[in-house]
């Protein structure tokens, strides 16, 4: 791995993923999310970037309260032992982030009450009463036209009344500057679709929202600064961490190197919440608003939502076990579209592991290699110029990652292994060795830097994998400066390479999918 830049005039990218609530055990969508923005954080370290990803867990909340109860155990210790899973993820996903945000945190919680007291120093948090229906299970006030025969949709509950003293943060204040930033493109919502809903969303103006529970109500949370009789509700707990977690509550180096954000990365069913509440949040404490908010899908599994009472459940530790991190990356970026809903079952794993990792790239590594041994015992014998247009490649990959489109960047790689594999099947190396070695040599140099560029590309998705085969190539597999790296005629004649071992063996299927033999 190439570290961070240290050059103190890197250009800084700080990237986010969301919290994940931890009443439950971490699932496939969160582990997308955390693949998608570490491909985007491995990258622009290869830009030579500072970058500083961070990701994290969200802990308070009457769910954890009454869970915790109900297993015999304090909150905290339900806490700390449920956070442990989404940082076993973290590892078990080969994910860099930079730092792991709890909200449970001193310094977070510290965070989060200096954000409140700014926007109450500006006048924006008020003291009113709520009274409204309240779905336990959603965590939210919900309204009478949303009941289905009485009960919320989701949690099929009847919801409770309640009426109780709440502080207000007067979102409605910021309603037109929010909508003015998002049309605007200063805070860029990605996809467009996902920027036309958000703009619906605040139509004619945002509301106010409530922005803290009574003590005796909520008893998991944060303190509402100089009233200990109120805590925090979700939005000015969950998320500020994005700030807390860089440093907020003193505002050191790192908080001013790497705030405002590049990229809050999200699932599609908080976006209003952050491209909402948040940038309200944010402009009421005088702070600056983040760049892009990038927004994906949701994950399906054979094709029906996942639920526990289907059995459908993916779980990702049980992938990874079995077969690495890498193919678990690459099926949630390359087979699941970057910002729309996909599906994640076995068959379909083991059919896109097999086609695109074993026989093509896998496949392709390992051939040219061993012709390159076999041939020329390894050494590269003449340098020879692209007969495919790899800027054109480059630029289609760098245009996905720029624009949040991370299955067209992984695509626009694979198209460089399908240029490989033709070349291998067209130019016939193995005639060529009884006839012309000097077009051998010119043949063998052509590929191995089409599949060493195609290790360069793939490096933010596939890590293990790239790492090993970019080894290969020995100094020259090192990816110091980002243009050279994806650019041709990088290996020199008289370079000594390695074979390695096979990238991605096959799979065998099981027995009952496996095609008769003829
Ligand atoms: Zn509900």
């Amino acid at each position: 791995m190439t570290p961070s830049s240290n050059n103190p005039h890197a250009k800084s990218y700080f990237i986010t993923t969301s919290i994940a609530y931890v009443n439950s055990v971490p699932h496939i969508g969160f582990a997308m999310e955390l693949v998608q923005a570490d491909a985007l954080a491995r990258y622009h370290r290869l830009l030579n970037e500072k970058v500083f990803f961070e990701t994290g867990t969200d802990e308070h909340g009457i769910k954890i309260y009454r869970t915790a109860a109900d297993l015999n155990m304090t909150p905290q210790e339900m806490v700390d032992k449920n956070a442990q899973r989404f940082k076993d993820l973290t590892g078990a996903l080969n994910i860099t982030n930079d730092y792991f945000v709890r909200t449970t945190d001193l310094s977070h919680q510290r965070g989060a009450q200096k954000i409140w007291q700014k926007m109450a120093d500006n006048g924006d948090i008020y003291k009113g009463t709520y009274e409204g229906l309240y779905c336990v299970g959603c965590e939210a006030y919900i309204v009478e036209k949303d009941l289905v025969d009485g009960m919320c949709a989701i949690h099929k509950k009847p919801p409770e009344c309640i009426k109780e003293d709440n502080y207000f943060f007067r979102l409605s204040k910021y309603s037109a500057q929010i909508r003015d930033l998002i049309q605007s493109d200063r805070l860029r919502v990605e996809p467009e679709a996902r920027k036309n809903e958000i703009l619906n969303i605040i139509g004619e103006g945002l509301p106010d929202v409530s922005f803290s529970r009574p003590k005796a109500m909520l008893p998991w949370g944060v303190e509402v600064p100089n009233d200990p009789t109120q805590v925090m509700y979700v939005w000015c707990d969950a998320l500020s961490n994005y700030i807390t977690g860089i440093g907020y509550e003193e505002e050191n180096e790192i908080f001013k190197t790497f705030w405002p954000a590049n990229v809050h990365l999200i699932g599609k069913d908080i976006l209003r919440f952050h491209a909402g509440v948040w940038i309200g949040m944010l402009l009421s404490a005088g702070l600056r608003t983040p760049q892009n908010i990038y927004v994906h899908g949701f994950i399906t599994s054979g094709g029906q939502k996942m639920s526990k009472s289907i059995g459908n459940v993916v779980d990702p530790f049980g992938y990874v076990e079995k077969y690495g991190p890498d193919p678990v990356r690459y099926y949630l970026l390359r087979e699941i579209p970057t910002t729309d809903d996909g599906d994640f079952n076995e068959e379909r794993f083991l059919s896109v592991y097999g086609s695109d990792l074993a026989n093509s790239f896998g496949n392709l590594v390992y051939r040219v290699f061993s012709m390159n041994e076999k041939y020329f015992g390894g050494k590269v014998v003449k340098k020879a110029p692209s007969t495919f247009p790899i800027e054109e490649v480059v630029a289609q990959y760098q245009k996905g990652m720029g624009e949040f489109d991370l299955k067209a960047a992984v695509e626009s790689a694979l198209r460089l292994i399908a240029a490989g594999n033709e070349h291998v099947e067209l130019s016939k190396p193995w005639v060529l060795a009884k006839s012309d070695m000097e077009k051998l040599s010119e043949v063998m140099y052509q590929l191995l830097e089409i599949v060493r560029i195609i290790g360069v590309l793939m490096t933010p998705f596939l890590p293990g994998s790239c790492e090993k085969l970019l080894a290969q190539y020995g100094e020259k597999g090192r990816i110091d400066d980002w243009a050279c790296a994806v650019s041709w005629g990088q290996l020199e004649e008289g370079a000594q390479l390695v074979k390695g071992e096979i990238l991605f063996p096959r799979i065998e299927e099981p027995a009952a999918k496996t095609e008769p033999r003829a």
